[in-house]
């Protein structure tokens, strides 16, 4: 008797990160920077679905930190403020930051291939006994991995590799004599990867004519620090009152060792950051609701499942300013290419006084900067709880998260955004381009287009036009067809379950504006 086995699923074959750089290439979400000229590593383009795209991400996160009313944990609203400050600062920002003397990266590299690596992002394969070869590759690039395992087998004349012996361990924890017998990623030769050297992830710059020490500055690696410099400014003319927030959206550069993984690490790149100044004795509780509000905010975009995780940081983990605070934790994503493991979307971190205090030391006014309490009569350095989140990662996240193949339509695929997040909320088609269908889709089009991003196709079958709206992920498309134009109704097509429903035609527009909010 053969075993009766209940209902499930068929298996969902995991996405590969080609075919979302391929679809994101295609249909004009990303496209390598300057790539007539052959690209430049760590550096992207943003086409019109994907600027929309991203645009959405950062108009959400605006929105619902800036401009909508947001309960905090004493359940009265939340006051936070916008700033929009300078790329490049006075080079003082980074000396009182830490970032001169700290912002560095271990760097390796090979003499042989000429490639750079992070040290840090490097492991070595190879037998535990004295003298045996070692095998250097990027963790989580599988292909590397599987080369490192042949290569060491072929070595050895063997099959498969024996896990007592054949072990993995970090490349910055190996001695000079190891590296000395390790081959580094793609290399024949032994012993070609350098000492690991500390390398400054400022990209520096002059400002003026004269390129000298004195004009030197820096493209600014985080929008964090303008908004601890002009924080006096915000508190002088404004009349924020600790608790209160400053948020600001903008571009950061990094001249990251290893660009890769798509946008996840460029090396010019956006972030949405709040600093959240608050009293010293209130951090756990802040601390704690921005660590979950952000959290939910990230899963009612459309992250939510089990791709999405909350990780707490341990205590080793912790930057210097963070070990005695109420704490740090990171909001990860699983993308194909960390899989199973996660990658950083955002980081929460209480960062004490630790900033405020080192600009008023640098600036030479000290305690004269404290934060004056009226209510309290007290002065102080507020302390900050800090949400910084990258919107390319962000974008990236929704696009990995979107990415749905589906062998049952024309397009092999569609990509499932929520409708707020989505580029193209719907799509108009006339089923013909005659028999008056062209003019009223062109009229539901106009009234459609005065509030929401629509748009208007009339071009190829319409199973095309539908594939064409399934790939740029657009929730709703609306089909004039004969018995419409006779009715004064449409078709409606649902994206994801392709499912249709025929809607009155002064219906549409409300029954568009329902579905698009958050
Ligand atoms: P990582 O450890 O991955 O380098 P980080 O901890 O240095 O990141 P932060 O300094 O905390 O990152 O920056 C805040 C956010 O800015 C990150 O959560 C990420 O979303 C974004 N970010 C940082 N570096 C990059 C980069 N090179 N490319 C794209 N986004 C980045």
């Amino acid at each position: 008797m053969s075993e009766v086995t209940p209902a499930s699923n068929p298996p969902v074959a995991p996405k590969k990160m080609e075919d979302i750089v391929a679809l994101c290439r295609r249909r004009g979400f990303i496209f390598q920077s300057s790539e007539i000229y052959g690209g430049i590593n760590g550096f992207w383009d943003y086409g019109p679905l994907g600027t929309s795209l991203k645009r959405n991400l950062k108009n959400a996160w605006w929105n619902d930190v800036v401009e909508r009313e947001l309960i905090g944990p004493d359940g009265t609203a939340v006051d936070i403020v916008g700033l929009d400050s300078s790329i490049i600062m006075n080079p003082k920002t980074w000396v009182a930051s830490g970032h001169v003397g700290g912002f560095n990266d271990p760097m390796v590299d090979c003499k042989e291939s000429k490639s750079r690596y992070r040290a840090d992002h490097l492991v070595v394969l190879g037998a535990v006994e004295a003298g045996a070869r070692l095998y250097a590759y990027i963790e989580n690039d599988d292909e590397q991995k599987a080369q490192a395992a042949k290569s060491l087998a072929k070595y050895e004349k063997r099959d498969t590799l024996d896990p007592a012996r054949h072990v993995l361990r970090a490349f910055p924890t190996i001695t000079a004599e190891e590296r000395a017998r390790t081959f580094g990623p793609n290399a024949k030769e032994v012993g070609t990867l350098t000492e690991a050297r500390q390398f400054n992830l400022m990209f520096e710059t002059n400002c003026g004519a004269i390129r000298d020490e004195n004009s030197l500055a820096y493209l600014r690696p985080e929008t964090a620090q303008g908004i601890f410099t002009n924080f006096w400014n915000v508190c002088d003319s404004t009349r924020v009152r600790v608790p209160f927030g400053i948020a600001q959206i903008g571009k950061a550069f990094r001249n990251e060792v290893t660009p890769r993984n798509f946008t996840f690490r460029s090396r010019e790149f956006e972030q949405m950051e709040i600093e959240f100044f608050i009293r010293p004795e209130t951090a756990d509780e802040w601390y704690k609701w921005w660590r979950d509000w952000r959290f939910a905010w990230w899963q009612k975009i459309g992250l939510a499942g089990e791709n999405l995780i909350l990780r707490e940081h341990d205590r080793d983990e912790l930057a210097h300013y963070a070990k005695v605070g109420a704490g740090t934790s990171d909001i990860e994503y699983r993308f194909p290419f960390t899989s199973p493991g996660y990658g950083e979307l955002e980081g929460i971190a209480h960062r004490a006084d630790f900033d405020l205090k080192a600009h008023a030391t640098h600036c030479g006014k000290g305690e004269k900067m404290r934060y004056f309490d009226q209510e309290k009569n007290e002065r102080y350095f507020p302390h900050v709880i800090e949400p910084s989140a990258g919107a390319d990662r962000g974008t990236l996240a929704l696009l990995c998260e979107a990415y749905t193949a589906d062998s049952s339509r024309a397009s092999g695929v569609y990509m499932d955004f929520s409708p707020r997040m989505a580029p193209v909320k719907a799509g108009v088609f006339p089923l013909v381009n005659k028999d008056g269908l062209p003019e009223i889709a062109e009229r539901l089009f106009k009234d459609l287009r005065k509030k929401h991003a629509v748009e208007f196709d009339e071009k190829q079958s319409i199973g095309k036009r539908y594939a064409r709206m399934d790939e740029a992920g657009t929730p709703f498309c609306i089909t004039i067809d004969h018995d419409g134009a006779a009715s004064g109704t449409a078709t409606v097509r649902h994206r994801n379950t392709q499912a249709q429903e025929r809607v009155a035609l002064d219906q549409i527009p409300q029954f568009v504006a329902d579905r698009v909010g958050d």
